[in-house]
């Protein structure tokens, strides 16, 4: 099999999985998936391989990236996805405010008081309200039991900053916490 090739079979195998797992949510349609993640995007195993769904679908080129043009890292909806150079990917992450504190926290997924008040009145089972908000099946059940930091948020962003991603505070990181 060539790399072409490999690619293309790969490629078929995401949009499989996207049509099939795929759960639509928010106004722009994105599309998330229930399954593992690496650095906030699904991934899935083909010939041996762990690949990105969103890289399996744009197929960016040597020295290309995968631009999320919605500004949503777990959004694997084809039409979301591009390939693209760094610059472009730049842009996108500024457009979006991604970079706000995206270097030192790669994974930050955001989400607001009205996304809180949201999941608190959800009647969906954890598991799928976490994947509409691309968030922890934990993160959800914290929320909903009013448990973390972004409790009593004010307007703006859960715990009335913008910037500031989504994690409970326990649990230790190395460079002192968030
Ligand atoms: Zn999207």
């Amino acid at each position: 099999m060539t790399d072409e090739e490999w690619w293309q079979s790969a490629r078929n195998r995401a949009l499989e999985i996207v049509e099939t797992e795929g759960i639509y949510c928010g106004e722009v349609g994105c599309v998330v998936l229930n399954r593992a993640h690496r650095g906030g995007r699904p991934v899935f195993g083909i010939h041996g391989a762990s690949i990105l769904i969103s890289e399996a679908v744009a197929l960016p080129n040597v020295g290309q990236v995968t631009r999320h043009l919605c500004g949503n890292e777990a959004c694997v909806n084809p039409n979301h996805l591009k390939a693209g150079t760094h610059a472009e990917n730049a842009g996108d992450a500024v457009r979006h405010g991604r970079l706000v504190r995206g270097i030192r926290h790669p994974k930050a997924i955001k989400i607001n008081k009205e996304d809180e008040d949201a999941i608190r009145a959800d009647t969906r089972t954890q598991r799928e309200i976490a994947a509409q908000y691309g968030i922890a099946q934990s993160t959800v059940g914290q929320i909903k039991r009013g448990e973390g930091r972004w409790t009593n948020s004010g307007s703006g962003g859960w715990n009335g900053k913008d910037d500031t991603p989504l994690r409970p505070r326990v649990g230790g990181l190395e460079d002192g916490g968030w």
